[in-house]
């Protein structure tokens, strides 16, 4: 499962643009969309390229002329709504990411579906993006090129499952998921969590993007999220905190905030657990890696619900993150 992310800078900014993608690397960003809205957007592809390591895919949504541009410029993607594009055009595309072994994304979206088959179904339902998908996808192949990964995106989330749970009974071809115009961060979580992990859980999807209205970074944690909930890929750590309650009697808010910017682009799976109490906190978070679970101005530091030593207030972030990084050497060296 590869998580994809997209830039939201100026692609003719190769510096701002290559400084994000570098960013959404770091995070654990697999794959990079780019905009390319026009022939100088189209022409910095080239020294982007040469400057970052993942694959770009270029998003040149209606114009064909982009998409030879962009595949001249040596991305390894484009991602096309050919739904307005004229067949003899589509051609030409098809032939040069032939020539250049570049993969084509048919992204199909509600928004801009063919007028016939909006018609047909009257309005843009499940079955009307699947539809759209399907027509494309047999002139993609009917042409010689099956590089070819489908979208059928929505913004809502009930169509984009049932659209992506129906193009699955059809083909076998990749699937790039996502929730389309999803919002800000608290949205855009609720909303991918439910449309794509849905869909992640039946075994549907091969690249997902969760699109936040914000700093594209944050979009990978999301992701990893979602992924690390679902058990599909166990990356970076995994905080586990109590929502507090009577017995809490340390500041669990603070130290919650602390450890989870401290920790954040860790790439090791750690399960780590901030609990209010020592009266439940070990033992609710047994399964936890390692934790601190407060008392009145002390602490215990847990490992797999058995208790290590006592910390002081005061001291629980560092005493946790040299914990954390002790754990972390140990199971690289073995
Ligand atoms: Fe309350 Fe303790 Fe449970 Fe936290 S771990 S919710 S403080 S009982």
């Amino acid at each position: 499962m590869v998580v994809q992310s997209m830039t939201c800078t100026d692609t003719r900014d190769i510096g701002a643009t290559v400084h994000q993608i570098k960013r959404l690397k770091d995070a654990g960003c697999e794959i990079v969309r780019v905009a390319v809205p026009d022939q100088d957007a189209a022409r910095a592809l080239s020294d982007i390229r040469k400057q970052i390591d993942i694959p770009i895919i270029a998003d040149i949504h209606f114009n064909y002329r982009l998409a030879l541009d962009a595949m001249m410029h040596g991305v390894e993607g484009i991602r096309v709504n050919p739904g307005n594009i004229a067949k003899e055009k589509m051609l030409m595309v098809v032939a040069s990411a032939k020539a250049h072994g570049t993969v084509i994304r048919i992204g199909i979206n509600a928004g801009s579906l063919e007028k016939d088959i909006l018609k047909k179904y009257r309005g843009p339902t499940a079955s009307a993006l699947v539809e759209s998908a399907m027509n494309n996808l047999a002139f993609f192949q009917d042409a010689g090129h099956d590089a070819i990964k489908l979208s059928v995106k929505s913004s809502d989330v009930t169509t984009m499952i049932e659209a992506y749970r129906e193009l699955s009974s059809k083909t076998d071809c990749p699937l790039h998921l996502g929730v389309t115009e999803a919002g800000s961060i608290v949205n855009a979580a609720i909303k991918s969590s439910i449309g794509i992990g849905i869909l992640l859980h039946e075994g549907i999807g091969d690249t997902i993007r969760v699109s936040i209205t914000g700093d594209p970074v944050s979009e990978i944690g999301v992701a990893y999220g979602i992924l690390r909930a679902l058990g599909i890929r166990r990356v970076g750590p995994d905080i586990i905190s109590c929502p507090t309650c009577g017995r809490c009697e340390i500041d669990l808010f603070t130290l919650t905030r602390e450890v989870e910017e401290k920790v954040t682009g860790m790439k090791e799976y750690l399960k780590i657990a901030l609990m209010g109490c020592i009266v439940n906190g070990p033992g609710e978070a047994a399964e936890a890696d390692v934790g601190i679970a407060g008392g009145r101005g002390y602490g215990l530091l847990f490992k797999k619900g058995q208790i290590i030593k006592k910390v002081k207030e005061e001291e629980f972030t560092e005493t946790l993150l040299n914990e954390i990084h002790t754990m972390v050497a140990e199971r690289k060296e073995t």
